[in-house]
């Protein structure tokens, strides 16, 4: 689960990074007033959305309009407001069909001398918490990692003994900071830490972290994610989630406790199994498609559980075709295969299905599968499958 930046800078702040003053608003007049009670002579009012490259992002219909709009006055943060406020905002994180603003950020300007990057994030390949540094922060940090990777410090923290003092303060040494600074990005690094690891994050990120022009650190802009396998355990970071921001077919299947996740291609997949799932994904592109989603419906599924993965994907944009690639192990083929019919029945599927049935009661499952009068095509084995619905989805296209 993600947050928002101005409740990732609550947060964080709460451990003991530093931020710059900041009020979240929802209206033009909000920004007025935020700008007036936060004084001085510099603001900057932020979109809200769970997606960077705001500040070289622009609005539909208003390529001179970005997300990150600094401005003077109260009255320049309202007139700001105005434009930022419930239009649709496109970054190269959002995908060109852009997000909806519906909430803005605030927040004192501040005077930069430098811009860094600051996360810590859990490195698979690792298997341990790494914080990440460079030099070259405010831009995207993937062109950083692509064009210099010289530039990229990363410091693996040990499971079991934790930070080190010394591992943040050799970093703030290679990343060039002096004197007081060192001491300041040591404190923020082990906040963070405490953060990260106090809230089960999956992600903190600060880019930039800034040394201003009267040299102090400042995080002008958080990110953070958290482990949904841990979210159950905080309360007050559950509450935090924004549905306007997340995809309402994955929210449908998290309902049914299934696991779902919306991919850009265009073959619907229903397994069980995470293993099973992403080697369907997986041979799916090797047939040279792509997958509209990953979902796993679990070992021990009902009917209406069944039923209801089955709708969440077929009200996928862009479908094109469905695979549905089942071992029958707790979970019976004959449930299935009664799930899917009915659901076919139920959603006038008008799209090619192609259906593999393996493990318990697949006997069973495939004689109501021949038998139902849909037009439904039988596979049997995983490649068959892939191939299968591949060659439909492709002669359906072509007509
Ligand atoms: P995004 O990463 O989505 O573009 P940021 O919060 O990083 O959004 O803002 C983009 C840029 O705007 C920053 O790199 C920084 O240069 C500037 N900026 C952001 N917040 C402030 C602030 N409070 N004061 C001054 N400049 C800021
Ligand atoms: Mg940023």
């Amino acid at each position: 689960m993600n947050i928002h930046e101005y409740q990732a800078k609550e947060l964080l702040k709460s451990f003991g990074v530093p931020v710059p003053p900041g009020i979240a608003v929802r209206s033009p007049d909000e920004a007025r007033d935020a700008a007036k009670s936060l004084g001085g002579d510099l603001f900057v009012v932020k979109a809200q959305i769970h997606a960077g490259g705001r500040g070289a992002g622009h609005y539909v219909g208003d390529p001179a309009c970005s997300g990150v709009r600094l401005v003077k006055t109260a009255a320049e943060a309202r007139a700001a407001a105005f434009e930022m406020l419930d239009r649709t905002l496109v970054t190269r994180q959002t995908g060109s069909q852009g997000r909806v603003v519906r909430r803005l950020y605030v927040e004192a300007g501040c005077a930069i001398d430098r811009e860094l990057y600051l996360s810590l994030l859990i490195d698979r390949t690792e298997r341990c918490i790494t914080v990440v540094a460079s030099e070259a922060g405010g831009m995207s940090i993937e062109d950083v990692a692509a064009k210099t990777p010289e530039k990229i410090m990363k410091i693996r923290i040990s499971p079991s003994l934790g930070l080190a003092d010394h591992q943040s303060r050799e970093l703030a040494t290679r990343l060039g900071l002096h004197g007081p600074l060192i001491g300041q990005f040591a404190t923020i690094v082990h906040a963070a830490w405490e953060a990260f690891t106090t809230l089960d994050a999956s992600l903190i990120e600060m880019n930039p972290l800034v040394v201003t022009k009267d040299n102090t650190l400042l995080a002008l802009d958080a990110k953070m994610g958290f482990d949904d396998n841990g979210l159950f355990r905080h309360r007050a970071i559950q509450e935090l989630r924004d549905p306007n921001e997340e995809d309402p077919r994955e929210q449908e299947a998290a309902r049914f406790g299934l696991s779902y996740v919306s991919l850009d291609g265009t073959i619907g997949c229903m397994v069980n199994g995470a293993g099973l799932a992403m080697a369907t994904m997986d041979i799916i592109h090797q047939e040279g498609e792509s997958p509209a989603n990953f979902l796993d419906v679990g070992g021990g599924s009902s009917r209406e559980k069944v039923g209801a993965a089955f709708r969440v994907l077929l009200s996928a944009p862009g479908l094109e075709g469905v695979l549905v690639n089942i071992f029958g192990g707790i979970m019976r083929c004959d449930i299935i295969a009664d799930a899917v019919i009915s659901a076919c029945r139920e959603t006038g599927l008008n799209v090619p299905l192609v259906i593999r049935l393996a493990g318990t009661n697949v006997e069973e499952g495939m004689a109501m599968i021949r038998s139902c009068g849909l037009d439904l095509i039988i596979a049997t084995d995983l490649g068959d499958a892939a191939r299968k619905i591949v060659t439909a989805v492709r002669t359906r296209r072509a007509a």
